[in-house]
């Protein structure tokens, strides 16, 4: 896939619309494609603003930790 990847970019978000799921919330686009291709068709360049989504480190709940654990 060329261009950036909305999917990993912090505007990226998941409407409510089946008709429109995909949407960029600095460009406030709503669209079945992906919003980078609405920015290159319109300004005819890569979306200039993808900013990578750096991902939350989930901790996982261990029950081998000794808090867990009764004497
Ligand atoms: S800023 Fe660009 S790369 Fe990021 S979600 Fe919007 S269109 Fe996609």
């Amino acid at each position: 896939m060329e261009g950036p990847q909305c999917m990993k970019c912090i505007h990226y978000q998941v409407t409510y619309d089946i008709s429109a799921p995909r949407g960029c919330r600095l460009y406030q686009i709503k669209s079945a494609v992906m919003p980078s291709m609405i920015v290159k068709q319109s300004t005819g360049k890569e979306c200039p603003d993808f900013k990578l989504r750096e991902k939350k480190k989930e901790e996982k709940e261990s029950f081998n930790d000794p808090k867990y654990w009764k004497d």
